[in-house]
């Protein structure tokens, strides 16, 4: 963090400003130019003084004219902390690292059939992690709302056979001990990513979290989030960009495609693509899948329903299973021009 003090300025008002930063536990360097004296700040909070802003606390002192901060507001997600690729494993597979790994499903869980036949279609085309959502977060009240614990039981069933790791959403805290009797990675949707209180349960569960950015999130926001699931001690954190809303409605929202290079340099965590809910269209998911392959996300979470002219939600953008595994095949070749496999 960088200080500037005002132009008139004394030496007991730079003193003030030291003593304030030291007892904060930083340090101060003290820079005197021919007009105005600069401070740079160095140094970590300590763990019990995590709580404190030392760039407002500064700003408050009359003599200081500017503070600027130079490190993340987001400590424990942020590269600057952590240089090498978080690789969050689950069972058997794993996400991040170089690989590239696809959660595929249907939008909500609606019956076996649609389950068992869902499942083992993806399985033959390269999905390693099995998605659906036994509690929904709709936008109608009076829409399908999600076959809660029935739901979940029919998840495990699919998955047991496949041999694939669940997916699921948890909406609400009072529903979190049924979701984990059965999840594998919790999902928390874009609705719920500044549901902080939400965010610090997940935090205390032994599960992967998988963090879908809010629709008007940005990505500091977004970083912010996953720092209050790994504050209270989870590290398995997955983060998915699924469209932001924008003035465009062409398609439901606008995968923000550049989130993957951002977040890739700003942080260490995976960064998935979920191409169905941005595009809101089956039409336009192989082309958001492909840029999401050639941008460097670490895996696609996607839509695909055995019949999704039947679907209760998402009908219009959930792919069927030969759509999903031609997308597959093309998604292939993408892989291997970026230095990736898709197996
Ligand atoms: C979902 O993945 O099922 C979902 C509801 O997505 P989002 O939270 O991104 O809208
Ligand atoms: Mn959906």
């Amino acid at each position: 963090m960088i200080v500037v003090m005002r132009k008139n300025s004394k030496e007991q008002d730079v003193e003030r400003v030291r003593e304030r930063i030291e007892d904060m536990g930083l340090k101060a360097h003290i820079s005197k130019g021919s007009e105005r004296t600069v401070i740079g700040v160095v140094g970590n909070l300590d763990r019990d003084k995590l709580s404190l802003d030392p760039v407002a606390i500064l700003s408050t002192d009359k003599s200081v004219d500017r503070v600027y901060p130079v490190t993340k507001p987001y400590k424990l997600a942020s590269r600057e902390n952590r240089e090498k690729d978080t690789i969050v494993k689950v069972k058997d597979v794993v996400v991040g690292g170089g690989n590239f790994t696809i959660i595929a499903g249907p939008c909500s869980v609606e019956n076996r059939q649609q389950m068992i036949e869902t499942a083992t279609g993806i399985k033959k085309c390269s999905a390693k992690m099995l998605r659906g959502g036994a509690f929904k977060p709709r936008t109608s009240p009076y829409t399908f709302q999600g076959l809660g614990e029935e739901g979940l039981k029919l998840l495990k069933e699919a998955s047991k056979l496949t041999d694939m790791p669940i997916v699921t959403e948890v909406m609400n805290p009072k529903d979190l001990d049924v979701v984990l009797k059965y999840a594998d990675v919790l999902q928390i949707g874009a609705r719920n990513i500044q549901n902080f209180s939400l965010l610090k349960l997940v935090g205390q569960t032994d599960k992967a979290v998988l963090l879908k950015r809010g629709m008007s999130t940005t990505i500091q926001e977004f970083l912010m989030s996953a720092e209050y699931v790994m504050s209270e001690g989870n590290g398995d954190v997955i983060l998915c960009e699924r469209g932001i809303r924008t003035f465009e409605t062409a398609t439901r929202s606008t995968l923000d495609i550049s989130a993957v290079p951002v977040l890739k340099k700003e942080t260490h965590l995976p960064v998935l693509i979920d191409p169905s809910h941005a595009a809101g269209k089956r039409d336009y998911v192989p082309a958001l899948s492909k840029a999401a392959v050639a941008a460097g996300a670490d895996g696609l979470l996607i839509e695909v329903h055995y019949k999704p002219e039947i679907a209760v939600s998402d009908a219009a953008q959930q792919l069927n299973i030969k759509e999903y595994c031609e997308l597959v095949k093309e998604l292939k070749k993408i892989a291997e021009a970026v230095g990736k496999s898709i197996d």
